[in-house]
């Protein structure tokens, strides 16, 4: 089956309001395919902004993190009913750099997903080795448990609105990206995952993208394999003529 390919920016901690708003409109305006969903995923200062000067555009908005709680004495914190409200439509969830940095585990991982999804937000579960776990041929067991924990007790209904990002640790922002055969392969173990846990259809449909490193220059192969459905993309994401040389590379 012919998935929808969907390239998405991770804008991490950059961008002031009025520059994510400056770079939203540019890639709003420099956008020529209908046939690629595109999403920005900027701070959550800018999703509101982001969100009103770019209303009328196909391009979708997510939160990089959210919170399990829906409301309360949570300082610092954003729940899935603010991030909906200021405009996101989708949110990551366990990027590695909150995995390394804000102890992001599975259990985290699968509150903030079931929370996600109560309140209507996609989640992008994003997941992958370390270097020194590659190294030691341990990619498949990581990614199988990392999946086992964070998609626990969720069912069928719920799990076919997960979006995967296969991000392998030492492809990110290193500009060492995951080889072509390397990605693939690592996106044909988690569609066979979901194909156990959750049925061969459920698993046809689900969209899978790779993160690490992509930009303009690598983008075509990656994007040309079997079974990468887009991109999640860091630093190329922040220029907009890169960001739209990879939309135009998928
Ligand atoms: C990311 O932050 O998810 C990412 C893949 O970053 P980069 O493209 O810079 O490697």
């Amino acid at each position: 089956m012919v998935r929808r390919k969907l390239i998405a920016g991770n804008w991490k901690m950059h961008k002031t309001v009025a520059q994510s708003v400056e770079l939203g409109q540019a890639v709003a305006a420099g956008l020529k395919r209908n046939d690629v969903d595109v999403l920005l995923a900027p701070t959550a200062l800018a999703i509101c902004p982001l969100s009103a000067a770019m209303a009328g555009s196909k391009i979708l908005l997510a939160g990089q993190n959210v919170y399990w709680q829906e409301e309360g004495a949570y300082t610092g914190e954003l729940s899935a009913p603010l991030l909906k409200a200021a405009g996101a439509s989708h949110v990551l969830i366990a990027h590695s750099e909150r995995r390394q940095y804000f102890v992001e585990t599975e259990k985290t991982a699968n509150l903030r997903i079931r929370a996600a999804l109560k309140h209507g937000l996609k989640p992008i579960l994003c997941i992958g080795e370390s270097l020194e776990e590659r190294e030691l041929n341990q990619t498949e067991f990581v990614l199988e448990s990392q999946l086992a924990g964070a998609c626990a007790g969720l069912g069928k209904s719920e799990a076919v609105q997960l979006i995967l990002a296969y991000e392998p640790v030492w492809a990110i922002g290193t500009g060492q990206s995951a080889s072509d055969a390397q990605a693939n392969q690592a996106h044909i173990f988690i569609r066979s995952w979901l194909a156990v846990h959750y049925g061969s259809e459920l698993a046809t449909r689900a969209i899978i993208l790779y993160g690490g490193s992509v930009k303009p220059a690598n983008a075509k192969g990656l994007l040309a394999q079997s079974d990468i459905d887009g991109a999640l993309v860091g630093g190329a994401s922040l220029l907009a003529e890169d960001f739209l040389a990879i939309i135009e590379a998928a």
